[in-house]
């Protein structure tokens, strides 16, 4: 992927920040370590999810505590974002057992489909969600 569709894609999320609204991001304990460094009580930035046990971003006013702006949007953290913020919009797939585009959350996935075939990424997310995550 070159630089300049890098930044068109960047654009696109500041203008966008749908995945940053009413988020359910799972966070890990190495997400966690790098927010913390930053200065931030891992309380003030995370919930634990009562049902699964899992820690997840919090929701203020209906957005990530981290989101600020409007159209264009930008993240407080940006350069130390929870991983799955930077997988997004390639998400697994559990019942069709792969990974893929999140089509139901992400308006502009057909921007994002090269992800689906880059192996380096797919195999990242997989070991993310398998050893970080401990979800399978
Ligand atoms: S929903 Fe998709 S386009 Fe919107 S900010 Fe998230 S990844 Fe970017
Ligand atoms: S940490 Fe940043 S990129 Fe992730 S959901 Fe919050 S505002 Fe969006």
């Amino acid at each position: 992927m070159n630089t300049e569709n890098t930044a068109t894609l960047q654009d696109t999320c500041m203008s966008c920040a749908a995945c940053c609204h009413d988020t359910e991001m799972l966070i890990s304990p190495a997400d966690m370590e790098q927010v913390s460094a930053l200065g931030y009580a891992i309380d003030s930035f995370s919930i634990i999810d009562p049902e699964t046990g899992e820690r997840m971003l919090k929701n203020i006013n209906g957005s990530c505590v981290f989101l600020e702006g409007k159209e264009p949007y930008t993240c407080k953290i940006y350069h130390a974002r929870p991983k799955g913020c930077r997988f997004f919009p390639l998400i697994y797939d559990q019942e069709r057992g792969r990974c893929t585009m999140d089509r139901e959350y992400c308006p502009h996935w057909r921007d994002f489909t090269w992800m689906e075939t880059d192996k380096t990424l797919v195999r990242e997310l997989l070991n993310f969600l398998k050893h970080d995550l401990q979800l399978f």
